[in-house]
C-alpha cells in the first residue's frame, strides 16, 4: 500500500432513497477544485450508503432511484486528476435496504427482538455478518474494485455484539462449533469467530483483486486488536469528541494504536455535534485542536462530512476545512515518520479477556489523564506489548498477575524497569495473594472502611497539603515485609457511613490511623493500596494525581520533557531523523451544554521555560515550526533548556542537531 495521506476527508452520503434529484448539481470539476483549494489530498467517496443505496453502475445491488449518473466514477476521476486519492466507502451491518427486503438477515438478540430501532422508530435496522448478507457485500466489493479505480476500501460498520447473534444461522454456527449459546464467554468468542470469518474473506478478497489498495474495517479499534492486524492495511481511530466519543477517547487510543505498528490516521467531522448534524460547523478552535492532537501524536488527518443529496460540497464547510488543512499542511515537514518517544507504558486493564468494557475502563482513563496532565510521555499497552522499550510500566488498578505477565514483568524488572501498581494489580488470578516478590508486600484483605483516608510522608509531600487526605474508592490491607518502605499510610474514619450510623452530610471524618500502608516501596517498585487512576477519573481530586507525579519523581528522575506548563497543555515528543520535535497544545473544552464539551477559543500562553531531556547530545539550533522562529536556548545538565516566548493553540518546538 501507498503511504496514507496527511489530509483526508471522509465523505458520508446516506441519502434516503425517497429523496430525488441525487447528484444533480454535482459538477465533478468544482467538486475536484474544492477539495484542492482548501489543501485536501485524499477523500474516502462512498460506494454504498447505510440505506442499501449505490451510488455506481451496479449489478449487484440497488442504485439509488432518482441517481441518473455514475457518481463514484465521476468522483475518481476528477480526484485523480489533482492528484487526490480515492478509497471507496462500504457501509456493512447497516444497509436498509437489504434489512427490508431479507429480514432473515438481521441480527437478532436472546429474547427474539431484531436488531436496531423498533418498527415505529427512525433510524437503522442491523444486520448479522454470519448471514447470506455476507455474500453479497463480497460481491460489492468485488464490483467496485474491478470496475472501479478507487485506492481502498473503508468497510463501515463492521461488528457483532459481545452478547451473541441469536439469528438461525449464528445459533446453528455455534451448535458446530461446540459453543453453548447459554454461555456468555462462548458467546464472545463466537463474536471474534464471525468477525475474523468476515474481515479475512474480504481482505483475501480485495488482496487478490488488487494487493496495492488500503483496506480499513470501522470498527476494529480496540485494546487488545491483535487478531484484526493481518487483515487491514492501516488504522482509523474514529473519535468526534462532540458526538459521544468525549476530548479523552482519541488521546487514549492513539496511544494505543502508534505501538501497532501500522499507519493510523485520527478522524473527527466537521459537524458541531455528531455526523450528519447537517447546517452546522465545528468551531474553528475546536477543528485545530482535533487536527494538530492528530499530528502531535504521529497520527494522519481525516475530516468527516456529508454531501448534500444534489451533489454540492458545502463551501463554508470547506473554507473552514481549508483553514486548518492549510496549516496542516505548513506542519507537514517536522511529521512525516515522525516516531513517538516515550519513557511510561500503561498496561491496560481492558486488555484483559475477563474485562468487557464499552469505551474507556475508568482505571485506564484516570492514568491517562493524570500523564496528559503532567506532561509525561506514554504509550497504552496490551499485555501482549512489548514491553523492553519503557523505562517504566504502569498496571493501574486491577491487573492481574498470570505466570506469563508474571514472567514478561520479571524481565522488565530484571533489565532495570521500574513499575507502579495499584490496588488489585500484582495480585493471582484468583486474587488471594501478591505474586511479585519484588513488590515487598503481603495481601491481607479488603479494606471494611470505604471511604477512608491517606497521609503522604514527607519524601513524597510535594504540594500535598498536610493533612489526610480523602480515598473515596477505598483501599486492600497489605503488610510491608522487612526492607519495604512505607512511604504514606491509611487513616480510618470513626465508622462507614450507614443507616445505624453516620456524621453530618457526607462522608465521617477521619479518626485515626489503621496501621496499613498507603503506598510502599521496594527498590523500583512502587505500590499503591488505593484504586487511584479510578478513584481519579471518577472524582478529580488533584492530590491523587500530584501523589502520582511524586512517586513518579522518585521512579524517574529523568522526565523528558520539564515544564511549568499548566494541566491543559498537552505535551508530546517525536524523533524525526535528527530532530526532536515537542508539540505543545493548547486549548480547553468546556463543558457548556449537556454531554457537550465545547472548544472555542485558542487561548495564549506566554514565556514558557520548556526542559528537554537530550541526554549527550546538544542541538545546533532550536526553533519553533513552522516558520522557524528561532527560540533562546541553554544547556543544563542533560537537558536543554528553552524559552517559548508565545504559544497560540499548537507550536512544535523543534531542537535540530
Ligand atoms: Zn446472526
Amino acid at each position: 500500500m501507498k503511504k496514507l495521506r496527511f489530509r483526508q476527508i471522509h465523505l458520508d452520503f446516506h441519502t434516503s432513497e425517497l429523496i430525488e434529484g441525487i447528484g444533480v448539481e454535482f459538477d465533478p470539476g468544482d467538486f475536484a477544485r474544492t477539495l484542492k483549494k482548501n489543501h485536501i489530498d485524499s477523500i474516502t467517496c462512498f460506494a454504498k450508503c447505510h440505506h442499501g443505496m449505490s451510488y455506481y453502475q451496479t449489478k449487484v445491488g440497488i442504485k439509488h432511484p432518482y441517481l441518473k449518473r455514475d457518481l463514484l466514477k465521476e468522483m475518481i476521476a476528477a480526484c485523480h486528476a489533482e492528484d487526490i486519492r480515492v478509497p471507496a466507502y462500504i457501509s456493512v451491518c447497516f444497509d436498509e435496504y437489504m434489512a427490508g427486503e431479507h429480514p432473515e438477515w438481521r441480527r437478532v438478540d436472546s429474547e427474539g427482538k431484531m436488531g436496531g430501532v423498533g418498527p415505529l422508530q427512525a433510524g437503522w435496522h442491523i444486520l448479522c455478518l454470519n448471514s447470506d448478507y455476507a455474500d453479497y457485500v463480497a460481491q460489492q466489493t468485488e464490483e467496485v474494485l474491478r470496475n472501479y479505480e478507487s485506492d481502498g476500501i473503508f468497510f463501515d460498520i463492521v461488528g457483532h455484539p459481545d452478547d451473541g447473534c441469536f439469528c438461525r444461522r449464528c445459533v446453528r454456527d455455534r451448535d458446530e462449533l461446540h459453543l453453548d449459546s447459554e454461555s456468555k464467554e462462548d458467546l464472545k468468542k463466537h463474536k471474534e469467530i464471525v468477525l475474523q470469518r468476515f474481515r479475512n474473506r474480504l481482505y483475501s478478497l480485495v488482496q487478490s483483486i488488487k494487493p496495492e489498495v488500503s483496506v480499513f474495517f470501522n470498527g476494529s479499534i480496540q485494546i487488545g486488536m491483535h487478531d484484526s492486524l493481518r487483515d487491514l492495511t492501516h488504522l482509523e481511530i474514529e473519535s468526534l469528541p462532540s458526538g459521544g466519543w468525549g476530548y479523552s477517547h482519541f488521546p487514549f487510543f492513539v496511544r494505543y494504536c502508534r505501538t501497532l505498528n501500522k499507519e493510523f490516521l485520527g478522524m473527527t467531522a466537521r459537524f458541531h455535534k455528531s455526523w450528519a448534524d447537517f447546517g452546522s460547523l465545528k468551531n474553528k478552535a475546536a477543528l485545530e485542536y482535533e487536527c494538530f492532537s492528530m499530528l502531535a501524536n504521529g497520527a494522519k488527518c481525516s475530516i468527516g462530512d456529508q454531501m448534500h443529496p444534489r451533489g454540492r460540497l458545502n463551501k463554508s464547510a470547506y473554507e473552514r476545512i481549508g483553514k486548518v488543512y492549510k496549516s496542516v499542511a505548513e506542519k507537514e515537514p517536522w511529521c512525516v515518520e515522525a516516531k513517538p518517544v516515550t519513557q511510561i507504558g500503561v498496561v491496560s486493564v481492558a486488555s484483559q479477556k475477563h474485562v468487557s468494557v464499552d469505551g474507556i475502563h475508568a482505571s485506564d482513563e484516570g492514568a491517562m489523564r493524570m500523564l496528559l496532565e503532567t506532561h509525561h510521555q506514554f504509550d497504552i499497552l496490551d499485555l501482549e506489548a512489548d514491553f523492553s522499550g519503557y523505562e517504566l510500566l504502569i498496571l493501574p488498578d486491577s491487573i492481574s498477575i498470570s505466570p506469563a505477565i508474571r514472567k514478561k514483568l520479571n524481565t522488565f524488572l530484571k533489565a532495570g524497569g521500574r513499575l507502579v501498581l495499584s490496588y488489585e494489580s500484582g495480585l493471582n488470578q484468583e486474587r488471594e495473594d501478591f505474586v511479585l516478590p519484588e513488590m515487598g508486600t503481603e495481601y491481607i484483605g479488603r479494606d471494611e472502611y470505604l471511604p477512608n483516608y491517606f497521609q503522604v510522608k514527607e519524601m513524597i509531600s510535594d504540594r500535598i497539603p498536610d493533612m489526610p487526605h480523602i480515598m473515596y474508592e477505598g483501599s486492600l490491607k497489605i503488610k510491608p515485609l522487612e526492607g519495604t518502605e512505607v512511604l504514606a499510610t491509611v487513616m480510618y474514619p470513626y465508622f462507614n457511613r450507614t443507616y445505624k450510623h453516620f456524621s453530618s452530610h457526607f462522608q465521617t471524618p477521619v479518626e485515626k490511623s489503621a496501621k496499613f500502608p498507603a503506598v510502599t516501596r521496594r527498590g523500583e517498585v512502587i505500590y499503591i493500596s488505593s484504586p487511584i487512576f479510578r478513584a481519579y477519573k471518577l472524582h478529580g481530586y488533584i492530590v491523587y494525581r500530584q501523589l502520582l507525579e511524586n512517586l513518579l519523581d522518585l521512579l524517574l528522575p529523568k522526565k523528558l520533557v520539564k515544564a511549568d506548563l499548566p494541566s491543559t497543555c498537552q505535551v508530546t515528543v517525536m524523533q524525526q531523523k535528527d530532530r526532536r520535535i515537542v508539540h505543545l497544545l493548547h486549548y480547553i473544552p468546556e463543558r457548556r451544554v449537556d454531554g457537550l464539551d465545547i472548544v472555542e477559543d485558542t487561548i495564549p500562553l506566554y514565556n514558557l521555560r520548556v526542559s528537554v531531556h537530550t541526554g549527550d547530545w546538544s542541538p545546533a539550533k532550536v526553533y519553533l515550526a513552522p516558520g522557524a522562529i528561532p527560540v533562546e536556548f541553554e544547556p543544563e545538565g542533560e537537558y536543554i533548556s528553552c524559552l517559548i516566548p508565545r504559544l497560540d493553540g499548537h507550536g512544535m518546538l523543534v531542537l535540530e542537531r
